[in-house]
């Protein structure tokens, strides 16, 4: 096993209204890489996001991540898995606000791990398809009884990585600090 240190990031950007709005020549390389022509910058540059994301729960999630990033105008990073057929891909995601209401996403490729066919088909283990409860004021989750920010439960539970089309299903709520202020404020 030989373990390989890349550094080209993967950058796209979208407006207010979640339009594609530009996509970076690494990323283009890495559509036609990973046998992804139909991401390439030609056919994706001025659709709307959630044109690509159908699973319902996954776009909640990243309209939760847009959300939490717009609100407080700072950056979110998590890190994720993104395997190929042959490789263990180690990636980290950074959602940037920008000036103009949008945003940038750059997923940086950390390191990847080629891997044999036989370790990738015992590694599908089955996955349980539970609840997840969320705070609809903070966008926090729910895990184990403790409310914890929406980057570090994708990174815990890797949503974007071996769950990434297995997202639990979104409950909302409201987490005990939310709980306080709203009552303190009525
Ligand atoms: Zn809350």
């Amino acid at each position: 096993m030989f373990i390989k240190e890349i550094n080209s990031d993967l950058t796209y950007r979208i407006d207010k209204y979640y339009n594609i709005t530009f996509v970076n020549d690494a990323w283009n390389e890495f559509a036609i890489e990973n046998k992804g022509s139909h991401l390439l910058s030609e056919f994706v540059v001025g659709k709307n996001l959630f044109d690509f994301i159908t699973c319902p729960a996954t776009s909640n999630l990243y309209k939760m991540l847009l959300n939490k990033v717009r609100n407080t105008q700072k950056l979110i990073s998590f890190s994720f898995r993104c395997d190929s057929q042959d490789k263990k891909r180690f990636m980290k995601m950074v959602i940037n606000p920008l000036n103009n209401g949008g945003f940038e996403f750059v997923s940086i490729i950390l390191s990847e791990e080629s891997m044999d066919i036989i370790s990738t088909v015992f590694s599908e283990t089955k996955k349980e398809n539970k609840l997840l409860t969320t705070c609809s004021w903070c966008n926090k989750i729910k895990l184990d009884d403790k409310w914890i920010d929406i980057e570090k439960a994708i990174e815990i539970l890797d949503l974007f990585g071996v769950n990434y089309n297995n997202i639990p299903l979104l409950s909302h709520g409201m987490c005990e600090i939310c709980f306080l202020e709203h009552v303190k404020e009525i």
